[in-house]
């Protein structure tokens, strides 16, 4: 693992890149400074602990020092070092309905090693528990004090069913951390992409979503796929649109009436999408570096079981 090129993108913020499957900017968490201490948002994968740890080291932090997370959900990209944190002496907060699969992770990994498989020992890790009494559910717009500072959880459904936005106001800044509520980006461009996993995506609810981000009006948005937004407005819109478009694509691919191989959604899937970034003048190898085999297929699953709820 290379040294971490943590950068200083604002006096408060410091985006930690933990070089998840080895990729730069792929996720992120990020270390705030609050008037009580460094604050993390996001943990990263259990297997991106040394790199969270490098990231913190080079702020001159260890991991000792962090004594609150805030967590946008409990999925293990974002969420999953919540134990190495925790049993460290971090408190975690939380949706309510992710809070409890931190204490007892067993059903979340049991979910989880049927749907990533290998992925799961190689790139992501096992959730470790965490002691109860550490980790905080916090409701829609209940809001966590830290002297002057003060995060409101901004319940943002749609990508999964127990994601919060934190909206971190401070001396007058405001700044949003979005999860995945506003999409990934590819690095170096503002080409938005979309993950539409499985069991919860709800395309309806997405979109109030992203509304609802939008209505914060803060004075930068942060992604945890990845970074600092600068023009927040265009790429809110770019994901909306996306949202929209993507999940039209994928009703139709997926509808029995078409007839369609598995493969051959696959294949028609991605021949969109490369055509897609191709317009936005995406080099192609940076779509498929961050867009594998694994973001389609497991896009696809997350359509199919919306598709199935939704009784189309
Ligand atoms: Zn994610």
């Amino acid at each position: 693992m290379q040294q971490q090129p943590t950068h200083s993108d604002h006096e408060l913020v410091t985006t930690i890149d933990l070089h998840f499957k080895g990729l730069r900017e792929h996720v992120a968490a990020f270390l705030v400074r609050s008037p009580e201490g460094p604050v993390l948002i996001e943990c990263g994968p259990a297997l991106c602990l040394p790199a969270l740890e490098q990231g913190l080291d080079a702020l001159g932090l260890s991991l000792t020092d962090i004594k609150r997370l805030f967590l946008t959900h409990i999925h293990l990209d974002h969420a999953g070092a919540t134990g190495a944190c925790t049993r460290a002496g971090a408190t975690a907060y939380v949706h309510p309905r992710g809070a409890p699969h931190l204490v007892d992770p067993s059903r979340l990994m049991s979910s989880a090693s049927r749907v990533f498989g290998e992925e799961l020992d190689q790139h992501l890790g096992w959730l470790e528990s965490s002691p109860e009494n550490q980790i905080v559910a916090v409701e829609d717009g209940e809001v966590i004090q830290i002297g002057d500072m003060s995060f409101t959880a901004i319940e943002t459904l749609g990508h999964a069913s127990h994601h919060h936005a934190w909206l971190m106001t401070y001396e007058g800044e405001r700044h949003v951390f979005s999860g995945d509520t506003a999409g990934m980006r590819l690095p170096g461009t503002s080409f938005v992409t979309l993950p539409l996993v499985a069991p919860e995506l709800d395309p309806v609810k997405w979109q109030e979503s992203i509304k609802r981000v939008g209505d914060l009006q803060a004075d930068r948005l942060w992604l945890t796929h990845f970074g600092p937004v600068d023009d927040q407005e265009a790429f809110l819109r770019d994901a909306s649109a996306l949202l929209h478009t993507e999940c039209a694509l994928l009703r139709s691919l997926l509808d029995e009436a078409t007839g369609l191989t598995a493969e051959e959604v696959m294949t028609q899937y991605r021949s969109w999408h490369l055509e897609l970034a191709q317009q936005h003048q995406i080099d192609p190898d940076l779509l498929h570096t961050y867009c594998s085999d694994i973001h389609y297929e497991s896009n696809i699953a997350g359509a199919t079981r919306w598709l199935h709820r939704a009784g189309s």
